[in-house]
Parts: C-alpha cells; structure tokens; sequence
C-alpha cells in the first residue's frame, strides 16, 4: 500500500516490478554534480594522485552516482532473493535514496525471517564493500589508477550503505531487526511503537544534524524516516484493530443492487436516488458485477433506454461478511478497486465496503473498546493483547 507513489518501473525480477522512486533521480544527479566538484579531494582520499586519473571529473561524478545505484539494487535484491527463498511474495522493488523498499504482500510470519530479512541487505552491502575493499588493496601495487579509484569509492558507497542501514532508525533495516526482536516480548502493536519512537528520534536527530552541516541529503532521509516510521506504526495498528473485526460489522448493508438486465436509464436513476458512484450489479440476489456512475454517463442519452446495466458493469471484487477487516482491506489495495462486494457464505448480495466504511467501523471499534478499557480492572489493562 505504500512506495508505489511517487515512483516508476524501470524493469522485473522473477516477475516482480522494479521501480525507481523520484529520491533516487533527484539524488543522482546532484551527487553526479558534488563528486565532480570534490574530484580532487575525493582522490586525495583514495590515495590516487587525481592527475594520473583519465576522463573529467564529470564523469566521474556521474559514475559514482551509477555506482550507488547499483549498490541500492544489489542490496534491494539481496532482502528479495531471503524473502521469496522464506516462501514470501514480493509485490514490488523500489530502490530509494538510501536502499529501498521491498514492498511484501506479507511480511515473514516469524520476528526471526524479518529480522534475518531485514539484516541480509546491510550484511550483502558490507560484505561488497570488504570484496571490493581486499581488490583494492591487491591492486595497490600493479592496476591503473583508474581502476583503483573506482574500486575504492565503490567500496566506501556499499560500507556507508550498510552501515547507515543498520543504524536502528525503523522503518531502516536496523530498525526492522529491533522490532523484530521485541515482538516476541511486546506484541506486534506495542513493538512496533516502541521501534517507531526511536525511528523518529533518529529523524530528529539527522534533521539537526542535517541543518547544521547545510546537508539537503540528510534533511530529506530525515523527513523520509520520520515519516515512515509514523506511517507504519499507524499500519501496525490499524492491521491489529482490523483483524478483530468482521466485515459484518463494517459494511453498509443491501439486499438489492441494480438488476443486471436493467436499462441504463433506470441504473442511472437508481445511482442518483442513492447518490452512489457505485452500485453492484445483481442476477437473483446474487452480485455479479458493479456498475459506476460515471460509465454509465459517458453512454449518450439515446441509447440509455435500450443498453442495459450488464453491458457496461465491471468486475466485482469479492469480500464473504465472515472475513476480517483487514483481508477486506488488502483485498481492496491489491485488485486496486474503491469498493468491495460483501457476500454471505452461500454467496448472496449482503452489502458494499468501501474505505469509508472501514474508517467509521474503525473508529467506532476503537472508542468501544476504550470504554470497555476504562471500565475494566486496572491489572486487566496491562496485559498485553
Ligand atoms: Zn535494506
């Protein structure tokens, strides 16, 4: 449900889309830019006499930003390659600023699979920098310059990736690990929480840290990280209070939708009554599509008498009223639909379930069990769920 924004696919892995989020474009071209500017320095610190170095230091610039971006994927595919191998299913790879997002349709059951999930990244990253680091230092005798130089600061970009990774900064890598490693103990909710504090002191921190030394890098990871850790925590949350409610009781009930062999003048007037953008679409009591306002108003008036609702309807998307809130949900974000037709077991019409259904049960079910919380004995509020 997240990541997806604000990014684009540049190719597939195993049949999982590889995005590039837009941090990474505006990134590249700046550290292309300062590279070249800080060339001579930077070959001081390589121990390279920048003289002896071929092609300008543009270029050289641009190749280090290729190089980080290389080093993002290597680290990104390195979390897939441990998830898909633990059975899990990647929905999508997005490589950022600093790392990436391995988007999962469900996260690795065990606190141990995240953990070793999240720590596979920074290790792959760092032992890069050690095999790049040991070719350097081979070639210290014999090799171009050229060489040594590129090998040197590839090797410095997979060691601060890693490290910086590892820094407990959730939703970073090293945050993952800490979550993981207190959801034995806490729970899911509470670890989660504890993890996101720290993840947005760190934001905190980097954005001091990032005003102080007039650093746009750090400022944007600090807002990404604060941000994120916000978001998740929220996600964790929202996934524990879901899971307990059924969609019975977060649906808008119907027993009847819009008779598939209705003309589209009718569904049009029956939209309008409801004020709905959408309405589902029923042969007997059973839904067998959904139809929207806006399709069935872009049909010229002439011939809304003599089409009916079952040319025009979609798919529906299905949810049975005994599932939980929160498989409504992913359901809903994967088939990427704004509503969902809720069924009874024996697959009758039995309502609709939108977001705002899910937010306005969701609010209901919270200050319930707030008051259920207030009225209970105090030994039973501290226990943990
Ligand atoms: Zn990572």
């Amino acid at each position: 449900m997240r990541a997806a924004r604000g990014s684009f696919q540049i190719g597939s892995f195993r049949g999982i889309p590889i995005r590039v989020h837009f941090s990474l474009l505006i990134v590249l071209p700046v550290l292309a830019f300062l590279f070249g500017g800080a060339f001579r320095r930077a070959a001081e610190v390589a121990e390279v006499p920048s003289e002896r170095l071929s092609g300008s230091p543009a270029l050289w610039g641009l190749a280090v930003a290729v190089g980080l971006f290389a080093s993002v994927f290597v680290h990104e595919l390195a979390h897939t390659v441990y998830a898909l191998r633990r059975g899990g299913t990647v929905r999508s790879i997005t490589l950022m600023m600093v790392g990436g997002v391995s988007e999962l349709t469900e996260a690795p059951p065990r606190p141990r699979d995240e953990a070793l999930m999240a720590a596979v990244g920074p290790l792959t990253s760092i032992l890069l920098a050690v095999l790049l680091g040991g070719a350097t230092w081979l070639l210290q005798e014999a090799g171009s310059f050229n060489l040594r130089f590129a090998l040197f600061y590839m090797a410095s970009l997979n060691l601060f990736l890693g490290v910086f990774n590892l820094l407990p900064a959730f939703p970073m890598d090293g945050g993952r690990i800490v979550r993981a490693s207190l959801t034995g103990r806490l729970g899911a909710v509470r670890a989660t929480q504890v993890a996101s504090v720290m993840g947005r002191a760190f934001a905190v921190l980097f954005g001091v840290w990032a005003v102080l030394s007039l650093n746009p890098f750090l400022a944007i990871i600090a807002v990404f990280i604060f941000m994120g850790a916000q978001g998740e925590a929220q996600q964790v949350r929202m996934k524990a209070t879901l899971e307990r409610v059924p969609v019975a009781d977060l649906m808008t009930p119907r027993r009847v939708g819009v008779g598939a062999a209705a003309s589209l003048e009718e569904t049009l007037w029956e939209l309008r009554r409801e004020r709905l953008l959408l309405l589902p679409v029923t042969e007997g009591d059973r839904p067998v599509g959904q139809v929207a306002l806006e399709v069935v108003r872009s049909v010229p008036d002439a011939e809304r008498m003599t089409r009916t609702a079952r040319e025009v309807m979609q798919r529906a998307v299905v949810v049975r009223l005994d599932e939980d809130g929160w498989v409504a949900l992913r359901r809903m974000a994967e088939e990427e639909v704004p509503q969902l037709i809720v069924v009874e077991p024996d697959g009758t019409l039995a309502g609709t379930l939108d977001v705002n259904d899910v937010q306005r049960g969701m609010t209901l079910y919270q200050a319930r069990e707030e008051r259920r919380g207030q009225r209970a004995p105090r030994w039973r509020q501290e226990r943990p769920a």
